[in-house]
């Protein structure tokens, strides 16, 4: 190749055999602008910002132009929605541009998502409106900032196009970084097609990309399955230590890597409940905050259905070994989920009575009403000493279930061999003070849609890629809606 790239793509998934995917480029928009473009990440990545002006990344990032060595591709993929089986789903609205290996050696997957309608946009216009775009952008930075895989943003174009959704909106095309993009849904559409050599070339792609300690394994495929079971318990485990929503866990959006995929319907909960719901069409509340570790679960049968060839051709036996991965993970993720929360109270020792110190916390919190984000961060002011606890009381209906808790807590610490202060800087570093909450993204999505004033958005974004941080004068920002802002549902 003679001509240079900024993105120096070297691709992979493109050389798997033809049923993964179909290629195909992405359809050109009218008049594209760059809105956003993550200069932390293009480090990462290896691309210099400034290699093209801002219009030709503007071009690029839209899909008006392929950039050299870009085999731009839409990726095959099955799942289950709500629990219905459809065998033929795919890249409705994205296409892989290609891979790029990164700074530290990872190779990552370089995707636009609202790039034209492709072969699997069933009734779909394969386009995004600015709206949701701009809430994948914010929510998915925020985990990253936080400390939870992801699948990461790193650009935002407008189209000037109109897409129709209930009504006309802006399109946008994001730019959307992945460890890859293959899915348990990607594995189901090969088994569903009844193509175990597809299924084999699919798991032997992963085990190279992301799981090469496997293949010392005795048994490759059943570690494979037990490592990605692994990697989804430390996920879910993290993002519901953060009061994270997935919303939309089909298995179509469970990535085999490890990372949150498809911030659609997705929210931080203000006040904790673990029935919180905040999508739209999860009417039955099929993935409901307390919910998601056992919708991960059944995801995973979902996927080990898929592996029982390769794990053993004695099928009894591949069931037996299978069986014994799924039902090790609930113990799974309850023990990142007790240690991660040991981390939020600032216990770094174990006493066998902590996990009952922690759901006294929750229950109260729950009955009382208080809000999930601030309750752990303020008790980290407290902890530090800077705090008085009236704060912290105050998110309390009735602080007097709180008040007997406190001084359990507060005997338990005392307990601890570190002081206050570096506790209480240990509990800042895990608990978000700044998160994307629901109104202040609906804040951000109605300035940049009905103004096209992406202002709010950018300020938004630099709090949340901040979470653990003090930003003085933005305390307003880490509090929940007031009655009158408050965001009851979410869209896809
Ligand atoms: P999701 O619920 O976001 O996981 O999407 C489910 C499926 O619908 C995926 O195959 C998407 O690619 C596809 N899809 C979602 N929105 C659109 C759209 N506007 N046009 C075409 N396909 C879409
Ligand atoms: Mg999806
Ligand atoms: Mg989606």
């Amino acid at each position: 190749e003679s001509t240079t790239s900024p993105v120096t793509f070297d691709n992979r998934y493109a050389r798997l055999p033809k049923p993964f995917f179909v290629r195909m480029n992405p359809t050109p928009v009218a008049s594209p602008r760059l809105r956003a473009l993550n200069t932390g990440l293009c480090g990462e990545l290896g691309i210099d910002p400034g290699a093209l002006s801002e219009d030709a990344w503007a071009q690029a990032l839209a899909g008006n132009a392929v950039l050299p060595g870009s085999e731009p591709l839409a990726m095959a993929y099955a799942g289950h929605q709500f629990g219905h089986f459809v065998p033929q789903l795919g890249d409705g609205r994205a296409l892989l541009l290609g891979e790029v290996v990164d700074r530290a050696g990872v190779r990552r997957d370089i995707q636009l998502k609202g790039s034209g309608p492709t072969p699997f946009s069933r009734m779909g216009d394969g386009r995004a409106a600015l709206g949701p775009v701009l809430r994948e952008y914010l929510l998915s930075e925020a985990m990253h900032a936080m400390g939870v895989s992801t699948t990461r943003a790193l650009a935002m174009v407008t189209t000037g196009e109109t897409v129709y959704r209930e009504e006309p909106l802006p399109g946008a095309v994001l730019t959307r970084v992945a460890q890859s993009h293959i899915r348990v849904g990607t594995f189901q559409f090969f088994a569903a097609r009844r193509d175990p050599a597809a299924v084999k070339s699919l798991a032997d792609h992963v085990i190279e990309r992301h799981y090469p300690e496997v293949r010392q394994a005795s048994s490759p495929y059943l570690a494979l399955l037990e490592s990605i079971a692994g990697r989804q318990a430390e996920l879910v485990a993290r993002w519901m230590l953060v009061g994270f929503i997935h919303g939309v866990m089909n298995t179509d959006n469970m990535a085999v890597s490890g990372e949150t995929i498809d911030y659609g319907p997705c929210a931080f909960m203000d006040t904790y409940h673990p029935g919180t719901v905040f999508s739209s069409i999860d009417q039955r509340g099929r993935y409901a905050f307390a919910n998601q570790p056992e919708i991960a679960q059944w995801n995973l049968a979902r996927l080990a259905e898929t592996l029982l060839p390769l794990i053993d051709d004695d099928a009894s036996r591949a069931i037996d070994q299978a069986t014994q991965v799924l039902e090790a993970f609930p113990s799974s993720i309850s023990t990142h989920w007790l240690a991660g929360m040991r981390d939020k109270l600032g216990l770094q020792t174990k006493e066998d009575s902590d996990l009952e110190l922690v759901r006294e916390l929750l229950d109260i919190m729950r009955k009382q009403e208080a809000d999930f984000a601030l309750t752990f961060r303020y008790l980290s002011d407290l902890a530090a000493g800077e705090e008085v606890h009236t704060r912290v009381r105050s998110l309390f209906n009735h602080a007097q279930p709180f008040d007997v808790w406190l001084p359990c807590w507060q005997a338990r610490v005392a307990r601890e061999p570190h002081g206050a202060g570096e506790r209480g800087a240990r509990m800042r570093r895990v608990n978000p003070g700044y998160i994307p909450r629901n109104h202040r993204v609906e804040q951000a999505i109605r300035a940049a849609v009905s103004e096209a004033d992406f202002g709010p958005f950018e300020h938004l974004l630099g709090l949340v890629t901040q979470p653990f941080q003090d930003h003085p004068g933005q305390e307003a920002f880490m509090q929940p809606a007031r009655p009158e802002e408050r965001v009851h549902q979410t869209f896809c």
